[in-house]
Formats: C-alpha cells, structure tokens, sequence
C-alpha cells in the first residue's frame, strides 16, 4: 500500500491568504500546505480521503489518472469544496464517482451540490454515485477492506478510517476507548494536530501526541496543520522520535 499526503493544512491551508506571520512567510516548501487530502494505491486500488477546494490541483499536482472513489470524513467545505471536479474523472472512466460517506454528509451534499442530484439535469455537470457507510461496519473499495472510525468534532460525529495497518483520522478532538480499540496494532497513524493552543473542536500538538501514544503506532504522522503551528523545520524539533509533521507530498509505502 502506497499513501500520498496531497494536503496536510487546516481549511485555510497554508499560507493564509495575505497573512504575513513567519509561516506564511516562510520559503520552506514544507510550510506551504493545500487542504487535507490523502492518495491511497492498495491492491490496484486507487482512492483518496477528502476533497476539499484544491482537489483539482492535487489531481494535478500528483497526475491521478485513475481514481476509483472518494472517502468523506465529514461535510467540511475544506473536504468537500472540490468536489465538481469529478467530472474529468466521469469522462475518463465513463461512470458517476463513487463517494462514500455517512448519511448527513450525503444530506449536505445535497444541499451543496443540489445541481447534481436535480431532475432536469444541465449537460456537463458531475455525477456522483452517493454510497452510504457508518460507524458500525467495514466495506469494500475492490479489493480494499476499511473499517471506518468514530471520532467527535467538537458535537460534530465524523469518520476516520482504517486499511490494514494504516488508520487516517482528521478533524478530531476526542475519540471514545471503544473506538480507539479500533486502532490496535496500527502501525502507521495519521491524526489532526492543529495548532498549540486550545481550540474547540481539533486536537492540540499535544492532544495529538498523547492519543497517538496510547496507541503506540511505529509511526505517528500529524496533519490538518494550522500556519499558527509555526514553521515545519523549527516545531518538528518538539516531536518525539516516533511522530512527525507529514508535508504535502509525503509518501509512506506500507
Ligand atoms: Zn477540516
Ligand atoms: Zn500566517
Ligand atoms: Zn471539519
């Protein structure tokens, strides 16, 4: 299995527009961060986690030329904003894309995309082939088993998922014991870290790496990463030898 970070920035991404803080400043292409996505190839399966509004320019950037679904954690624009960019994929594969995602982030697609699921369709607009999962049950992309996750966003309930011996979660700021039995033996865990400080509804650097200590993971990788985090080279030092900062275009062969 082949994992490819595509974003790793919280939902302005980084650099924030105008901002002239010392991150968004910075040079280092580490602290430049398009919106939290990941690539996923396992078993000749190709899928991403998220699809935020620079979902375009990451099928770009990483010349995707086959994708065979989308994972959703939640309803986000930051992870869904780039959805209408299917369409180039429903041209290619000739088929609506499969998204997967629990019944209110469907409920709000809806209402965001309301164009796609309209009766009269407009000629050109995206097809989604919408494709309810919960909490309770692992499901199949191809080949691929995931076993989605329940984390909490603040009140919100958003999914994390794992494959195999890999687990992504995002957007978190608790995860149940029940849950977090889930991550057992998980060699490689992805959690959110935004920022130092508090905030209401994502982990702090430290949440985040006394969660991912609990499981105890050979690696731990943070992300959905703030420009208030500081500067990648300089907070990385404060990490202990099994966590990282991931980076847009981080690569992790499992
Ligand atoms: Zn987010
Ligand atoms: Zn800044
Ligand atoms: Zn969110």
């Amino acid at each position: 299995m082949k994992i490819t970070f595509l974003g790793t920035g919280t939902s302005q991404g980084v650099p924030v527009i105008a901002c002239k803080c010392n991150t968004c400043q910075s040079n280092d292409p580490n602290d430049k961060r398009l919106r939290s996505s990941v690539l996923i190839e396992n078993d000749g399966d190709v899928f991403v986690i998220d699809a935020g509004p620079d979902f375009r320019q990451q099928m770009l950037k990483y010349n995707v030329e086959r994708l065979d679904a989308i994972l959703l954690t939640h309803e986000h624009k930051d992870h869904t904003g780039g959805l209408d960019d299917v369409r180039a994929y429903n041209y290619l594969q000739k088929k609506p894309m499969p998204i997967y995602c629990e019944k209110r982030t469907a409920n709000a697609l809806k209402l965001e995309y309301h164009y796609v699921f309209a009766k009269e369709r407009y000629p050109g607009i995206p097809e989604f082939d919408i494709r309810l999962i919960d909490d309770k049950s692992p499901f199949k992309i191809g080949n691929t088993t995931i076993t989605p996750i329940r984390v909490m966003h603040h009140k919100l309930p958003v999914l994390g998922f794992r494959i195999k011996n890999f687990a992504y979660i995002t957007d978190a700021n608790y995860i149940s014991e029940k849950e977090l039995k889930k991550l057992d033996g998980v060699e490689v865990m992805v959690l959110n870290a935004l920022r130092k400080e508090k905030h209401i509804s994502h982990f702090t650097l430290n949440e985040a790496i006394e969660v991912i200590q609990k499981i105890n993971p050979r690696q731990g990788i943070l992300t959905h990463i703030s420009h208030l985090m500081g500067k990648h080279n300089e907070v990385s030092k404060l990490l202990p030898a099994n966590i990282i900062f991931s980076f847009d275009g981080l690569e992790i062969n499992l």
